[in-house]
């Protein structure tokens, strides 16, 4: 088994971290990475401003998470839970003896090869584990990295080097970046859901007005609070609903921020629901208590309406966008249709549905709320009572799917 050891501080993690694991992860053929964030690290003081531990490691899990196999990647918080100085030989020696009999490689930058022989215990890192560097920036050639090599291998008998070339270089570090944020910039720098992360929580000075973001700072805001693997459908239901929104006459910026945040508290738990339900006064029937799929519209749109500071509108869209109902707004038919038809939908029945959606809504409404009704069924789970309402009601309304 090959494990890859990623520390640092992360303060924030970056898209050059984020380039370094994914190249260190196929090259090494890794099994799986282990991304270690620093408590105090040995060679340089956490500025001032430093968010808690638990903000570094949940940054940390958002990069890990966006990584492309991300059930490979752990973030750990060894370093972090142990008192002290974070060595890395303490750390590859407790991981040694997690896994006595793996492969251990330690990933670094150039900054940090060049100074390995004055890290504590410099033997006992190079026994423990191979190093993979990769350089930094277009400069950080194999001029910069064989004397060093040489040197270590001479001096340490047991040294095994390996130097990957990163396939996109990131010429950044965080300490840069902490300096863009507290400006307003650097977003660039940052995967989208770390960066959401960091607005959300206010972090290294942001103090962003989170209910007056422009869209790639919502995108980012409702990104940080899913798994990456949501992303693509919810892009999707972006992209569907603003498309529908253009066809039936329906405001397409609002159209778009429903998109956005429609599925956002997709990963809460039951009780994470239930909370925020009581918080904001939204009543709830015995089945909505119990099914979370229920209870994620109406969460999504307390969190739209009271902490990014959507208008009525994209609350009722959000609110509806899963049982649907009665006499629905042409918005809360578009939301609801694009959620259920967006390109990355492929259940069978999902090409007619999309014919219909750019025909006639109300057909492609009704049709969307026979197939729930009809899997409900065939599942053996209740139907809820919006649901049939809707159902009742496009009917009486001389709606048909026939034809
Ligand atoms: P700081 O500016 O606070 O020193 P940093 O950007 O160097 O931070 P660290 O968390 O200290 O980030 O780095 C963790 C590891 O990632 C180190 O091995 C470092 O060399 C490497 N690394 C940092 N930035 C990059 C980058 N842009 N490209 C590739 N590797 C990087």
């Amino acid at each position: 088994m090959k494990i890859g050891i990623f520390g640092g501080t992360f303060n924030p993690p970056h898209l050059g971290h984020l380039a370094a694991a994914e190249a260190a992860i196929a090259a090494l053929g890794l099994d799986k990475l282990y991304i270690v964030p620093a408590s105090v690290p040995p060679h340089k003081e956490l500025p001032e401003g430093t968010p808690a531990p638990k903000h570094r490691l949940a940054m940390a899990a958002k990069l890990a998470d966006a990584l492309l196999l991300p059930e490979k990647v752990e973030v750990s918080s060894l370093e972090l839970d142990r008192e002290g100085k974070s060595y890395t030989a303490d750390t590859l020696a407790a991981l040694h003896a997690e896994y006595p009999g793996a492969e251990l490689w330690l990933l670094m930058g150039t900054d940090m090869f060049l100074t390995l022989h004055r890290w504590r215990e410099p033997e006992k890192i190079l026994n423990l584990a191979g190093i993979c560097a990769f350089g930094r920036t277009e400069q950080d050639g194999e001029e910069v990295f064989a004397p060093q090599r040489e040197y270590l291998q001479k001096t340490y008998p047991r040294t095994r080097i390996t130097t990957i070339t990163l396939p996109g270089l990131v010429d950044v570090s965080s300490t840069r970046l902490r300096e863009l944020l507290e400006q307003g910039e650097g977003a660039e720098y940052l995967h989208p859901s770390v960066y959401g992360y960091i607005l959300m929580n206010g972090l290294y000075s942001t103090r962003a007005d989170l209910k007056r973001l422009d869209i790639p700072e919502l995108r980012a805001c409702s990104y940080s609070m899913v798994l990456e693997k949501r992303v693509r459908h919810i892009r999707g239901t972006e992209e569907e609903a603003v498309r529908l929104a253009r066809r039936w006459g329906a405001d397409e910026d609002m159209a778009r921020r429903a998109g956005i945040l429609h599925d956002c508290t997709k990963y809460l738990s039951g009780e994470e629901h239930i909370a925020i339900c009581e918080q904001y006064g939204v009543p709830l029937d015995d089945l909505e208590r119990t099914a979370p799929k229920l209870l994620h519209s109406k969460t999504g749109a307390c969190m739209a309406r009271y902490i990014f500071g959507e208008p009525d509108e994209v609350y009722e869209a959000i609110f509806w966008h899963t049982t649907a109902k009665a006499d629905m707004t042409t918005l809360e038919k578009i939301l609801y249709v694009a959620d259920y038809m967006e390109p990355n939908r492929t259940f069978e029945g999902v090409e007619r549905l999309r014919e219909l959606a750019y025909q006639d809504l109300d057909r492609a409404l009704l049709l969307g709320v026979e197939t729930t009704v009809q899997e409900m069924k065939d599942r053996n789970l209740p139907v809820h009572k919006n649901t049939l309402q809707a159902q009742a009601w496009l009917r009486d309304h001389g709606v048909t799917t026939e034809g």
